[in-house]
């Protein structure tokens, strides 16, 4: 059995940090683009040119706005503007393969996310589905 045999707990506090500042990617593909599309009231090539740049050539990350924040952040520190259709990548976490790979790999992400260790206990079954759901760079 893994380390975490016991679950994780998780809940979201809604701070929006993994959503701002650093750098990153927010990987997504045509059906998530179609649904956020929808969610927003365009059509999934409004959103796509609005929304979407193409990375490496061929992959599709959400656009980053000055200071990186993802642009679709909430003005406010609400959070996120899509949150029940975010994307898999946004879903998944804090259950990527790579946070969970040991304990302290996960120490270091509860550091990060204050929503780690806390609320809802997730099963060893649901957090390898959502480690399975995407593989992140
Ligand atoms: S850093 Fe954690 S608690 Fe804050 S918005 Fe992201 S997932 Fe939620
Ligand atoms: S899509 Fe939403 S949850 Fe994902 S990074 Fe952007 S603002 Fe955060």
């Amino acid at each position: 059995m893994p380390w975490y045999e016991n679950g994780l707990q998780f809940e979201c506090t809604r701070c929006g940090k993994c959503c701002r500042g650093e750098p990153g990617y927010v990987w997504v593909n045509d059906a998530e683009i179609a649904r956020l599309a929808q969610k927003l009231g365009y059509t999934p090539f409004e959103f796509e040119a609005l929304f979407v740049r193409t990375v490496r050539g061929r992959m599709k990350s959400l656009v980053e706005l000055d200071g990186g924040d993802c642009i679709l952040c909430a003005d406010d520190t609400a959070g996120c503007r899509v949150y029940g259709e975010r994307p898999a990548q946004c879903r998944t976490w804090p259950f990527w393969r790579r946070n969970i790979e040991s304990e302290k790999a996960w120490k270091k992400v509860a550091r990060f996310c204050r929503g780690c260790n806390r609320g809802r206990l997730y099963s060893v079954e649901e957090i390898e589905r959502a480690a399975a759901e995407i593989e992140i760079d």
